[in-house]
């Protein structure tokens, strides 16, 4: 089977543009120039759809890119950058007449349950709250669809988080290394999704030339960066990058092949 991983955001925490800043890049009129914060969703042939993780710009990203459905939202970490959009999902309960399965690392479980924890206190007040299951995650695959979706364990500076692989595609954001033990879950890719926030070193995040090493040294057929800051310029960023990486743009939709 196959399945379109589709850009919700490719920006990092603050989106770009930032507010009240005038670079370049900022006042570009260049669409790929503007990114709301980083997500993804994967919308499986049978219109089965996985989000990768829910952001702070979720309503307008939805309406953006016609997201029509959430079935399981996998997590990489807590930050709000990457969680506020849970919110959102209430109207996805409404139409599917269901609870979300929202998979959470288990080493961010505890931080979204206390960000959340109204949606347990409220429960059946009625299209007020979304309506999610929290399921603790570990390093076992997840079955969704057919498939196993296997998580991979990342370092966000001293922060464990997941990154997730689904068959031929894996999505790593808001890394600044990976273990020796996850780059084996990592070969024989065609599409690598791997952060790159700045040119000058970040403790913990990827910088340019750490991404590019990272990725050569991962050597998926193709790489697209995402989590950038308003450092890059896109298409001044895509000649510099070697033929197999490229940066990824809010809207941009790849297909893969989801059994390996
Ligand atoms: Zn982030
Ligand atoms: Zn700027
Ligand atoms: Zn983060």
């Amino acid at each position: 089977m196959k399945a379109r991983l589709l850009f919700l955001g490719t920006g990092t925490s603050v989106g770009i543009p930032v507010i009240g800043c005038r670079c370049k890049v900022c006042s570009s009129k260049d669409q790929k120039n503007k990114r709301f914060r980083t997500g993804a969703a994967v919308i499986f042939d049978n219109g089965q759809t996985t989000l990768l993780d829910a952001t702070v710009d979720f309503r307008a990203q939805a309406l953006k890119f016609n997201l029509e459905r959430v079935d399981i939202v996998l997590l990489t970490h807590h930050h709000a950058d990457h969680i506020f959009g849970l919110d959102e999902l209430r109207i996805y309960n409404y139409y599917q007449d269901s609870a979300i399965p929202i998979y959470i690392p288990k080493y961010s479980y505890n931080e979204v349950r206390k960000v959340f924890s109204y949606s347990f206190r409220m429960r059946g007040v009625g299209g007020g709250v979304p309506i999610m299951k929290f399921i603790k995650q570990g390093t076992n695959p997840i079955a969704f669809n057919g498939t196993n979706i296997q998580p991979v364990t990342l370092y966000h500076g001293e922060t464990k988080i997941f990154g997730y692989r689904i068959g031929k595609m894996a999505y790593l954001t808001d890394v600044s290394a990976i273990p020796e033990s996850s780059l084996a879950q990592l070969g024989n890719l065609d599409i690598l999704v791997l952060s790159m926030l700045r040119y000058r070193r970040h403790s913990t995040h990827l910088s340019y030339d750490e991404a590019v090493e990272l990725a050569e040294r991962i050597g998926a057929k193709k790489t697209y960066f995402t989590h950038m800051s308003h450092a890059f310029d896109h298409n001044k960023l895509k000649k510099t990058l070697p033929g197999t990486m490229e940066p990824a743009y809010d809207g941009l939709m790849l297909e893969f092949e989801v059994n390996e």
